[in-house]
């Protein structure tokens, strides 16, 4: 039997657990009743009692006023929201809040549009009869923050702004100081906004109903004239996007609270981080490089001089003398019309994208274990999951949305197991931190599984009747030499038989992984690991478990998707199949190559072999991005034609014959697929630069001068194409995606698929591996000359090599890569915080400055490639993954020395000479990848 409650005198079902405020606001709708402190991400705190109601416990009985916000709706309770009682007293209560607000600040700007304004008159107060207080003039405006200020004479002490840094970010940066009048909200200890630990998500300034935190781009006296919802294009976590339009220029971002990825809550790049879309540094005309020197170009010159270049290099060497790069920075349909263009018009299967130098191994790896290569999950589970493993990711900086939520759970008491060298803000709160030496996933893994294996804590009904290949992989690991594993990795094997029991006994262990377990020699193999602890403790196939790659770039995922890699294409098919090409051929009406085409670091290769003699690169700046930056730059020069579709004139770009202007994420429509397989619509928010192109339509103009016929670039009419080639897309329809998208699989009836392989694995049986560890070549073949091992990571203000984010305020809260080090390694060296390093490896030396601290163990070294005055990746080897040909960005054997000059240079030496590299962020730009 439901139960009901009385509404008003109207009988209505109650729903477990609800509030009287969300039951009212079920009847009638949000805002239904009038609040101030209340905000449906947060605890209801019921400080400012501004929702209160009258409840009586039965008909006519006796009326009592509660706080609506707090107080649960029971059984046969009768609410009276709007009684002339609690008007009066909502209004007194408004009324004495406003003593305290600077009465310049209530109905005019700049803080007229803010929800205490909506209160007042929502309670119908007309004057206040008391005398404005003094107390609040004292609090100095704190305009310290690039994106953020405080004018604390406007803040009514509701605590939204404290709770948000604690419960949506779990920053504990705000805090209320001082009693009675003299309380008031600081930053910090006492701090101003920039010194503060804050990491500028923004939380405090959207929630802030009284505009005491603002987000000085959003100006409360600028209405905006309209807003677009559309998807951040930095990280894989997808979030939402509220951009807001004046006079066609994008004045601020806020973030929806509806939407189901984010709710409400972004990092500062997505928020904040979005001016690089009108700098003036933006490309925005096609350039020829004639004489050494790039010209300006109309779109007609530039595509004839490209077409003819294809046509006659494709006559004289061949197809597979042209190679193309995809970017996971453009949309679906961008990437679903390059690989088309590389594999239907020119016809070769040379085509690839950033997945290479990231997460080629988790797509190869799971597609090893599973059948496919995408997040199991769905980022709802995190509040299902009862333990977290995370392992080489680091996501309260390089996913911050996610990385928040996983906080907030851990705070909240879910154990969680970090695997990483270096003691991350996640592995700070840990229980379990295993800080392995860089290279030696495999071996802690392995041990890992030998301890699940030796407590008897195999999920035996799952292994057996839904996987295969189980005994072998068990033999070899009950032969491990544990010993030799636990000297490798440098982890006390007792701590990794304790978190790996942990693990096996969560009833539901949810894994995420990054960059720390691909960007290795045996990327590939680490992931099969976790796709054997995983199926051997049972944790697939339900709500809460499962194994999760968080994607780096936005549209990594829809990137790979689409096919851009060389040996599946669209849907993943296996080029090399007929089936495929027959697939293939029906859909793009000609023949399709069905040899496996070049990886990236096969592309430069062959560049240097004079096999590649054309490349096409859309938004991606793999000089700095990739490893070995001389390899790389001697390869791109020596095509005879490099194409480069930018943004921003970056390192590569710089190298072109042919520049092509693009566009932002915010000039443009299209899809986003983010780390949990969701598509998610991307809309203009403002039209293309004048003298740019989107992506898409550039590709499209490229297929037709070459004599291909294809339609414009429409993100719908698009969708439609991929919808029948791509076989997980297939009941994927732009009008039907709404406002948060649709995990894929989508079967035809539009039905999506919020978790994977229930049931059965995409393969039938999931298949166990077992790889011994090998140390890799690098420290082999270097470890002796150069004794440190160089990680790398991201920090939280830049995204990747920084082209967005360096032409945005971002810079002024960081401004430089620092390398880190451990304050053993630091006094045997010499050197202290701020001291300028030599950093040197067999391919080259890079300058920075150092900071001493234990987040690094002896012997490691990190640092972050943000910033193109470093140039870190002149140290990075040619080292790959073995199976997937992902680049070894993790370990490096380098050595580090006190700098002789202590001061900045811009200089670096590669194999003994000087190599010439910009002097400034502004002029010296990196791309997108
Ligand atoms: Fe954008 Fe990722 Fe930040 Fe979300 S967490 S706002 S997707 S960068």
């Amino acid at each position: 039997m439901s139960k009901t409650a009385w509404l008003d005198g109207q009988a209505f079902e109650i729903r477990e657990g609800e509030t009287i405020l969300n039951f009212v606001e079920r009847q009638r709708e949000t805002g239904a009743i009038p609040t101030l402190c209340y905000d449906s991400r947060m605890e209801p705190f019921g400080s400012c009692r501004v929702c209160m109601v009258d409840v009586a416990m039965k008909k006519n009985g006796p009326c009592r006023t509660v706080a609506s916000c707090h107080t649960p709706v029971g059984e046969d309770m009768h609410i009276f929201p709007d009684s002339d009682r609690v008007e009066r007293l909502r209004r007194n209560i408004i009324e004495l809040v406003l003593t305290d607000y600077p009465k310049d600040m209530i109905n005019g700007s700049p803080n007229g549009d803010r929800e205490l304004y909506d209160v007042v008159q929502r309670v119908g107060l007309k004057q206040v009869r008391y005398a404005e207080g003094e107390n609040h003039k004292q609090r100095e405006p704190d305009t310290s923050h690039p994106y953020m200020q405080a004018n604390l004479a406007a803040c009514i002490n509701c605590y939204r702004c404290v709770r948000a840094c604690d419960e949506i970010q779990g920053e504990f940066v705000l805090n209320m100081k001082g009693r009675g009048f003299d309380n008031r909200i600081i930053m910090g200890a006492e701090k101003s906004f920039q010194d503060s630990p804050c990491v500028s998500c923004g939380a405090c300034a959207q929630t802030c109903p009284t505009g005491a935190i603002t987000d000085i781009n959003h100006s409360m006296s600028v209405a905006a004239d309209r807003e677009v919802r559309t998807v951040c294009s930095y990280c894989g976590v997808g979030c939402n996007l509220n951009v807001k339009v004046k006079d066609e220029k994008i004045i601020a971002i806020t973030a929806p609270p509806e939407a189901d990825v984010n709710q409400g809550h972004t990092c500062l790049k997505g928020r904040y981080a979005f001016r690089f879309q009108s700098h003036p540094d933006r490309l925005t005309s096609p350039m020829i490089k004639r004489n050494g020197q790039l010209e300006k170009v109309g779109w007609d010159e530039a595509y004839d001089y490209m077409a003819g270049k294809f046509h006659s290099i494709r006559d004289e060497h061949g197809p597979d003398a042209i190679a193309g790069i995809s970017s996971a920075r453009c949309t679906n349909e961008e990437n679903y019309l390059m690989q088309k263009f590389i594999r239907a018009v020119i016809g070769t299967n040379n085509i690839d994208c950033c997945a290479r130098v990231c997460h080629s191994p988790t797509a190869l790896g799971m597609q090893w274990s599973f059948g496919t290569g995408a997040a199991t999950n769905s980022v709802h589970d995190l509040a299902k999951a009862t333990l977290f493993l995370i392992i080489g990711a680091n996501p309260t900086s390089a996913h911050p949305v996610t990385g928040a939520k996983i906080k907030q759970q851990v705070m909240k008491g879910v154990p969680l197991i970090v695997v990483d060298p270096i003691r991350t803000e996640m592995a700070k709160l840990a229980k379990y931190h295993l800080a392995l030496r860089p290279g030696t996933n495999v071996a802690l893994l392995n041990m890992f599984a030998h301890f699940i294996i030796e407590a008897g804590l195999v999920d035996e009904e799952f292994v057996n009747s839904r996987c295969e290949a189980y005994p072998e992989f068990a033999e070899s690991i009950r032969q491990l030499d544990i010993d030799k594993m636990e000297r490798a990795c440098g982890v006390d094997r007792n701590l990794v038989k304790d978190a790996a029991i942990a693990y096996a006994t969560a009833e539901r262990a949810m894994e995420f992984h990054g960059l720390g377990v691909t960007e290795h020699t045996q990327g590939t193999k680490t992931v099969t690991l976790i796709a054997d602890i995983a199926m051997m403790t049972g944790n697939l196939g339900r709500e809460g478990v499962g194994v999760n790659p968080l994607r780096g770039q936005n549209n990594v995922q829809g990137a790979a998707d689409m096919g851009a890699q060389p040996h599946q294409g669209a849907g993943y098919l296996d080029v090399t199949k007929q089936g495929s090409a027959d697939h293939y051929r029906e859909n793009y009406g000609v023949s399709v190559p069905t040899h496996i085409g070049y990886k990236i670091p096969q592309m430069f290769n062959a560049a240097l072999e004079d096999k590649l003699k054309a490349l096409w690169i859309m938004g991606e700046d793999v000089v700095q991005t990739d490893p070995n930056t001389q390899h790389v730059m001697d390869a791109l020069n020596k095509l005879d034609m490099l194409v480069v579709q930018e943004i921003f004139m970056t390192e590569t770009a710089k190298l072109a014959d042919v520049i092509l202007p693009g566009t932002t994420f915010l000039e443009k429509d299209g899809t986003f697929t983010n780390a949990e397989r969701r598509i998610q619509r991307v809309v203009e928010v403002v039209p293309p630069l004048e003298g740019t192109k989107t992506d898409g339509q550039i590709v499209v103009d490229m297929m037709n001068r070459m004599g291909y016929e294809q339609k414009g670039y429409d993100a719908d009419i698009t969708l439609q194409e991929i919808s029948k080639v791509v076989p997980f897309f297939a009941g994927v329809k732009w009008d039907e995606l709404g406002i948060d998208g649709k995990q894929w699989p989508v079967k035809e009836d539009g039905n999506d698929t919020k978790i994977l392989h229930q049931g059965e694995f995409k393969r039938g049986k999931g298949k166990f591996h077992y790889f011994d560890w090998q140390e890799t070549r690098e420290l082999v073949n270097h470890g002796d000359e150069y004794p440190f091992i160089l990680t790398t990571g991201r920090e939280l203000e830049h995204y990747n090599c920084g082209t967005m984010t360096r032409r945005t305020s971002n810079v002024d809260l960081l401004t430089e890569d620092i390398l880190l080090i451990n304050p053993r390694d630091a006094h045997k060296k010499k050197i202290q915080t701020g001291d300028r390093v030599t950093l040197t490896s067999a391919r080259g030396r890079v300058e920075l400055n150092a900071r001493v601290t234990d987040k690094v163990k002896t012997r490691v070294l990190y640092t972050t490639f943000h910033f193109p005055e470093m140039m870190i990746n002149f140290l990075t080897s040619n080292e790959t993954c073995s199976d997937s040909l992902c680049p070894e960005y993790k370990v490096v054997a380098v050595n580090v020395e006190k700098a002789p000059v202590q001061k900045p240079t811009n200089g670096r030496q590669v194999n003994g000479k000087a190599v010439k590299v910009q002097a400034t962020v502004q002029s010296s730009n990196t791309t997108s990848s």
